[in-house]
């Protein structure tokens, strides 16, 4: 007899084909995002032989999601290849809020943010090889957005590199919303899987914790996160494809508030 959780520690939603990260990918994902820069290459400028914000649009190639929007042609393949694996995490399209900006564009773009805009006629934007990430709703993505940390995680596989006068600190601007391509995109998606990554782990007070893109589970006890796992294993044996097995409570790993604080973040669960 299958009896649910008690109702003030609801169970997770079903985990369908997800991938738990492991104690070990925890810590390659923190050692990789908080490592310096050292692939962030600048863009390349010029190409073609044309000048800064004067492309002709059939040079460039509309981003299918945001066709209002072009780029240097290798620039948006490379971008697509990014958004297949953005979507599996996310579910959604990058949320893009400019790419090509012409002369003009830059010199209204100086107009209206000052010195947050670079001198018209220098920006990568008018070489093609810059965008602009929106949230959901795009509005500028901050540094402590969930996807501005995929981004840094993932973006450099795809020749997107987040240039380091835009970091905080940098001798720009700190703009998290800023990419450009530099051109070391050499083809095919280096993404591992289109699964969207989960995590659970064992925070230092010793609750058990699930974390999803939009949800967080807090198990109440050990005894707790057993039974549900033996109700997932049960239910699996009885032919249920939609539920993934849990890990053993002995392979939950634990993190330290730091490391919980970054995966709520990387994986988009709620703060609390
Ligand atoms: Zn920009």
């Amino acid at each position: 007899m299958l009896t649910p959780p008690s109702p003030a520690h609801p169970a997770p939603k079903p985990l369908t084909r997800r991938n738990f990260l492991t104690a070990s990918a925890i810590a390659a994902l923190v050692a990789a995002v908080g490592s310096p820069l050292v692939s962030a290459v600048p863009a390349q400028a010029a190409w073609g032989g044309y000048q800064n914000g004067y492309i002709p649009l059939s040079a460039l190639s509309p981003i299918p999601w945001a066709s209002q929007y072009r780029l240097r042609t290798d620039a948006v393949d490379a971008l697509i290849a990014m958004n297949v694996a953005f979507r599996g995490s996310f579910g959604h399209d990058l949320p893009i809020n400019d790419g090509y900006r012409d002369f003009a564009g830059q010199v209204a773009a100086k107009a209206e943010y000052g010195d947050e805009a670079a001198e018209p006629g220098t920006s990568n934007h008018g070489w093609a090889v810059a965008i602009d990430v929106g949230d959901r709703n795009h509005y500028r993505l901050g540094f402590s957005h969930p996807f501005y940390f995929w981004l840094k995680s993932n973006a450099a596989g795809y020749g997107w590199i987040h240039p380091g006068w835009a970091e905080p600190g940098g001798v720009g601007p700190d703009e998290a919303w800023h990419w450009e391509f530099n051109g070391n995109y050499s083809g095919g998606s280096p993404a591992q899987s289109e699964a969207t990554v989960e995590a659970i782990v064992k925070a230092p007070n010793g609750t058990i914790v699930h974390l999803a893109y939009g949800t967080k589970t807090n198990f109440g006890s050990a005894e707790q996160y057993n039974n549900f796992r033996m109700q997932v294993n049960t239910l699996r044996s009885l032919g249920a494809t939609d539920l993934m097995p849990l890990p053993e409570l002995s392979t939950v790993p634990g993190v330290t508030w730091d490391t919980f604080t970054f995966l709520t973040q990387y994986i988009g669960a709620p703060a609390s």
